[in-house]
């Protein structure tokens, strides 16, 4: 089946970012998500890299427009039942992912494949909650998505050889490097890589032995990455790091590496809505 048009299921901070790659393909989207506002904000998001893309000179005017133009946002869950292949992006909460996959499941055509955006969850449990776990597979996009190059493909215990290389093919016609998982494992590969490292930092600023600054100095000159943990932590979300170690400790046989240190909780408690209020490590104050 060709695909020519797409349903985004959460138009937040990744959800926006697909629905954008994608329209940038040419494919119809339907953009859907569980409030007016939120829809508006994540179209004014498409709205606002497109138009700073027009300022650079790097994209047409009329091109940006026909890109909005294939963006339908909305709030109705019905609007998602003609389209050819879906990712959801919604929050990164099992019960709501599955709840969100089995609403797709009754609506979309049953030969639709229907992709979550999970950073570590079980694509097996997921889709457990539809009648077509063969069509269920992760597709992982990275932040900001339109200039992250990575989307992680993962097989859960069901998924068909052609989930796999219909969805890879989407991700790579999107521009992207594809790697294949092929186990459902928590974490994935990069999360599981990644999560530990911040972890770590913040161990070392819970146990007074540096910085904020000094550990994302340390590890930018001394590892040579392009932005220290509290500094990515900032741009994806303390909440998600929080979210994502909390699944891993569960899954990961509770290896002590995964335990949440006092710091990130205390973290999370103080700013329950995360970065949607603003609140990151270098706000309070580096210290
Ligand atoms: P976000 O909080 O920015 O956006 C989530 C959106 O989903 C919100 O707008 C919310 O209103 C909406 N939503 C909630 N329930 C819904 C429903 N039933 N139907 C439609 N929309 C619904 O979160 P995000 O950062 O975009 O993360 C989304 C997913 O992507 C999570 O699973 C997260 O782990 C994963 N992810 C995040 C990042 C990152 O850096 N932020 C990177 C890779 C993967």
């Amino acid at each position: 089946m060709e695909i020519k048009k797409i349903g985004v299921v959460g138009a937040g901070t990744m959800g926006n970012g697909i629905a954008q790659v994608a329209s940038q393909i040419g494919l119809e989207v339907v953009m859907r998500d569980i409030q007016d506002s939120f829809v508006e904000r994540g179209l004014k998001s498409i709205d606002k890299f497109l138009s700073k893309s027009v300022e650079k000179g790097k994209l047409q005017a009329a091109e940006k427009d026909k890109i909005m133009g294939r963006i339908k946002g909305t709030t109705k869950f019905a609007d998602l039942k003609d389209v050819d292949y879906v990712v959801e992006a919604v929050i990164e909460d099992l019960t709501l992912k599955k709840q969100v996959f089995k609403e797709l499941d009754e609506i979309c055509r049953p030969e639709v494949i229907l992709s979550s955006n999970t950073s570590s969850m079980s694509i097996t449990e997921i889709a457990a909650a539809t009648k077509r776990p063969d069509k269920v597979c992760g597709m992982h996009f990275f932040n900001p998505v339109p200039l992250m190059k990575l989307v992680e493909i993962i097989r859960g215990y069901a998924t068909s050889d052609e989930t796999v290389a219909v969805s890879t093919e989407l991700a790579k016609k999107m521009g992207k490097v594809t790697v294949e998982v092929k186990k459902d494992s928590p974490g994935f590969i990069v999360n599981r890589i990644m999560i530990p490292h911040m972890v770590e930092a913040i161990k070392i600023v819970e146990e007074g032995i540096a910085s904020i600054q000094d550990v994302d100095i340390a590890v930018k000159n001394g590892l040579n990455y392009p932005m220290g943990p509290f500094e990515l932590m900032d741009l994806t979300g303390i909440d998600i790091a929080y979210f994502v170690n909390e699944y891993l400790h569960k899954e990961l046989s509770k290896e002590l590496k995964f335990v949440s240190p006092n710091l990130l909780k205390t973290m999370v408690r103080a700013n329950r809505l995360g970065r949607k209020t603003g609140g990151g490590w270098y706000d309070s104050g580096g210290k």
